[in-house]
């Protein structure tokens, strides 16, 4: 995949400047995004980083799980806190796919986690400062450092992508329930 959107290359180039090590955890997100999209999960994937090592990795596996709560975020910072024996993540980078919901951002701040990097906006949801600005909200006494558009244009493509053959599968098994006999 490459990044052949020229409206958000464009986007891309006006924002900070990131390393070949985010570039690195940011295409291990991707990896796990992809695990996410195997088993049918909205491919969203996350790494925690401290001090230049994964030290927690999730994809989002609510249905699976059959828990509203697991979002890859969730999943990365959970594994973290467990793999460190700290419930405070201080020090450490969230690098995810997409920009985090509501629930995610609130995880963000009780973590104490010090930076996020996300790809993709969530022009509809994002509480990063798309929808909401949760991560940086003034009444909250710890502020995270967020930069957004790293691979953003490959996370967006495989959001949409994922999204469409969705939608076609269940065009498909309308129609076919339609087409059924004694249906
Ligand atoms: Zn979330």
């Amino acid at each position: 995949m490459t990044d052949s959107n020229p409206e958000l290359t464009a986007k891309m180039s006006s924002v900070t400047a990131f390393s070949s090590d985010d570039e690195k955890f940011m295409r291990r997100a991707i990896a796990l995004a992809e695990i996410a999209e195997s088993h049918n999960e909205i491919p969203v994937g996350a790494v925690v980083v401290y001090d230049g090592k994964i030290i927690g990795e999730g994809f989002n596996q609510s249905i699976m799980n059959s828990d509203p709560s697991a979002h890859a975020e969730m999943m990365a910072i959970r594994d973290a806190g467990k793999n460190i024996e700290n419930y405070r993540l201080l020090d450490c980078t969230l690098y995810v796919t997409l920009e985090p919901c509501p629930m995610c951002a609130g995880l963000l701040v009780h973590s104490r986690i010090k930076q996020l990097i996300f790809a993709s906006e969530d022009l509809k949801t994002g509480a990063a400062g798309s929808a909401f600005s949760l991560v940086n909200h003034e009444n909250h006494n710890h502020q995270i450092q967020v930069s957004d558009g790293l691979l953003a244009a490959e996370c967006s493509t495989m959001l949409s992508a994922f999204f469409k053959r969705r939608r076609a599968e269940k065009k498909a098994e309308k129609q076919a329930r339609k087409n059924a006999p004694n249906a």
